[in-house]
């Protein structure tokens, strides 16, 4: 066995490595959820979080939960009998959604794409007249795909527009506010670079307003949870005990990023993304996203004819104690997913991962 402690590198979808600002305040002494020190960090963490969202929103906060958990949030705090929600489904997440707002009891208008396109806006808000919740996945991490949420806000009427952010948060432009996103969640464990387990979330004055006054969820009732973070009067009530190491981990990460500059920190993941597009090709390997729609956090690529997709996979993180992913569903074997997040967003982790890959196909 490797010693995974110390040599694991994690190029996959999944919990990539982490910013060694959040691992290191991981290791401190952990504060009491009712300390007013860590009441302090939460302000500062909610604040780090509306920078990145690109939002105001006073109700931005970290969920106690993963990124499913804030999509959850999304869908139960919004919708619930017979609402006409109308989803766009361009891979796994977007089907996810579905099933989410199949669970909330509410009128399901799937818009399917081709795996590998990007969400078509104009399919999608012709889908129905007068829906009460339109929701997208920015950046789909199934298939690798990037899709214009400014389009469908700008087009969304008097539909609530729900985004998942989860993969584009912290690793690209990303404007809450600007876009039209009425209620956004994401993760930690993509480009943010923490460890999984928060979901930051936030929620537009307008989408509180048209809440579902009490949703089928008690512990992720915005209503209750706005009073955990104190978002609306600054008065905070217990709701439940706050995951303060985790919070620690996310204010460390969103320090790192602020100080190196979101701009900056953009411009890495998409240099890095292209970058390792380009080698990809290159390389004679054909990338599976469509042009012009590929996402620079996670590049998906064809699994040449004749080679074994999980023997490369194993090959890589036996030798090289990396991990690229598999694809999703029918592509499972057909695809690899190379994420390029957080601290791994960088020139040479592209030039590791491409030796590493070619040696692979090779060998394996
Ligand atoms: C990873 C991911 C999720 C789910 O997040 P979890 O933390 O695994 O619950 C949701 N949406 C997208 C686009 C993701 O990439």
């Amino acid at each position: 066995m490797p010693n995974i402690l110390t040599s694991r590198f994690l190029f996959g979808p999944g919990p990539s490595n982490c910013y060694p600002e959040a691992m290191a305040a991981l290791a401190y002494p952990v504060l009491g959820h009712l300390d007013p020190v860590f009441i302090e960090r939460l302000d500062r963490t909610c604040e780090g979080l509306r920078a990145v969202w690109g939002t105001s929103n006073a109700r931005t906060l970290p969920l106690s939960a993963t990124g499913s958990g804030g999509m959850e949030a999304a869908f139960v705090n919004s919708v619930s009998d017979g609402d006409v929600v109308v989803i766009a489904v361009n891979g796994l997440f977007g089907e996810r959604m579905c099933e989410v707002a199949r669970r909330c009891r509410a009128t399901v208008v799937r818009v399917d794409h081709e795996w590998g396109q990007p969400v078509d806006a104009e399919r999608v808000l012709s889908a129905h007249p007068n829906p009460k919740v339109i929701a997208a996945v920015h950046a789909e991490t199934s298939v690798g795909v990037l899709s214009d949420i400014a389009a469908l806000g700008a087009g969304k009427g008097d539909a609530l527009l729900i985004t998942d952010a989860v993969t584009s948060i912290g690793g690209l432009e990303l404007r809450a506010d600007d876009w039209g996103i009425d209620v956004g969640y994401a993760g930690t464990q993509k480009c943010l670079g923490v460890p999984p387990g928060l979901s930051p979330f936030t929620v537009s004055d307008h989408a509180f307003e048209r809440r579902v006054k009490e949703p089928r969820s008690w512990y992720l009732d915005i209503g209750l949870l706005g009073g955990y973070v104190g978002a609306a009067s600054g008065a905070r009530t217990y709701h439940h005990t706050a995951p303060v190491a985790m919070i620690a981990g996310l204010e460390a990460a969103l320090d790192r990023i602020l100080a190196e500059g979101l701009d900056v920190v953009q411009a890495r993941h998409h240099a890095a993304g292209t970058a390792l597009q380009d080698g990809l090709q290159e390389m004679g390997l054909e990338l599976f996203a469509a042009e012009g729609s590929r996402l620079p956090s996670l590049t998906t690529v064809k699994v040449p004819d004749g080679v074994s997709s999980a023997a490369v996979r194993s090959y890589l993180l036996e030798n090289f104690s990396m991990e690229i992913g598999s694809g999703v569903g029918a592509y499972a074997d057909r695809v690899w997913r190379i994420g390029m997040m957080g601290p791994n967003a960088n020139p040479a982790s592209v030039t590791l991962v491409l030796g590493a890959l070619k040696e692979a196909i090779a060998k394996a």
